[in-house]
């Protein structure tokens, strides 16, 4: 019996102790805390994994603080668009959805497509439909609505319209090349989980509002099985940070391609990805990652990373900072 283990996290990027306030600090610890002992609770009931990280994440999204479901960030056109996945490392089972405006939680949207659908990602209303269908909650646009997320928006898009109005054709161009997305405050707030159950059996589960003022229609790593949520037999991983580069590096997945085609230790297969991969094409983030030994490992190269485990039978532990 391998001794269950979940971990969480609640975005990366410039998270710094200078920047940050005593009650907001205390109220992101409480929330992060509040999660782990759910997941935790859930693997020492004797639960999956894969039901251990559908819980954590679905509480991640009810919570204003997090951007996935209430608290997801704003499209260019003020609208919400949000993307989730989830992997059952024991089976290769995967759901995901991407592009939903009327779920509250996608990550049990993604979990109905992952047990009760032929098919592994559903996008936009076809995705909507699919979870109506399952009897999930529908809600309308206000519902993700935060005055956080608002403020931020509207600076990004204050930013953006400056330096649209100043460029030329070529700047444009540049522009659009360049790989940060427009987020003023530089942070990443997608949620996941990973979990080792008590039968060595793994999962992942990731969701998220996407990045500030993205375009209409763009969909990031989050629901990109392999990019932003990966799990097999040798490791589960979730990720959050500039999607595109995940993409690119097919992050989530490297980490457990390196572990079984390399030898690397989960470890060092993570360092790799977050700490030298990642960087080399100018991605920002981090991951977490746990193999079926109960090993966590839990890289960014940001400022910060929200993120903790729960060790069955002993106290959780929650970390902001490097
Ligand atoms: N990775 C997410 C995306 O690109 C954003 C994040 O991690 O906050 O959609």
């Amino acid at each position: 019996m391998t001794q269950a283990v979940i971990a969480i996290h609640g975005g990366a990027g410039t998270i710094t102790r200078a920047a940050m306030d005593a009650n907001r600090e205390r109220e992101y610890i409480a929330a992060l805390e509040h999660v782990l002992l759910a997941g935790q609770r859930v693997l020492a009931e004797g639960g999956s994994a894969l039901d251990a990280v559908t819980e954590a994440v679905r509480l991640l999204e009810d919570c204003p603080l997090f951007n996935a479901g209430k608290g997801a960030v704003l499209t260019h056109a003020g609208t919400y668009e949000l993307d989730a996945a989830v992997m059952d490392g024991a089976t290769l089972n995967a759901g995901a959805v991407a592009c939903v405006k009327r779920l509250r939680n996608p990550v049990l949207a993604a979990r109905a497509v992952l047990e009760r659908s032929e098919h592994v990602l559903f996008a936009a209303e076809g995705a909507e439909a699919f979870a109506e269908a399952q009897g999930l909650e529908l809600v309308t646009p206000d519902y993700y609505f935060t005055q956080a997320r608002q403020e931020q928006w509207e600076r990004a898009r204050a930013s953006a319209g400056m330096a649209l109005l100043d460029h030329d054709a070529a700047a444009l161009a540049a522009m659009a090349k360049k790989e940060e997305p427009i987020d003023p405050d530089r942070k990443f707030g997608t949620v996941g989980a990973v979990a080792c159950d008590a039968n060595g059996n793994l999962a992942a589960a990731t969701s998220t509002g996407g990045v500030t003022n993205k375009q209409v229609g763009r969909v990031g790593d989050t629901p990109v099985v392999g990019a932003g949520c990966y799990a097999d037999d040798v490791a589960a991983v979730s990720a959050t940070g500039t999607g595109e580069m995940f993409i690119r590096t097919v992050a989530a997945h490297d980490v457990a391609a390196q572990i079984r085609y390399a030898g690397l230790s989960l470890e060092e297969s993570a360092r790799r990805v977050v700490m030298e991969k990642l960087p080399a094409i100018g991605g920002r983030g981090g991951l977490i990652a746990v193999d079926r030994d109960g090993n966590v490992t839990l890289p960014f190269n940001t400022e910060g990373m929200y993120r903790g485990v729960a060790r069955v039978g002993e106290p959780v532990s929650v970390l902001i900072y490097g």
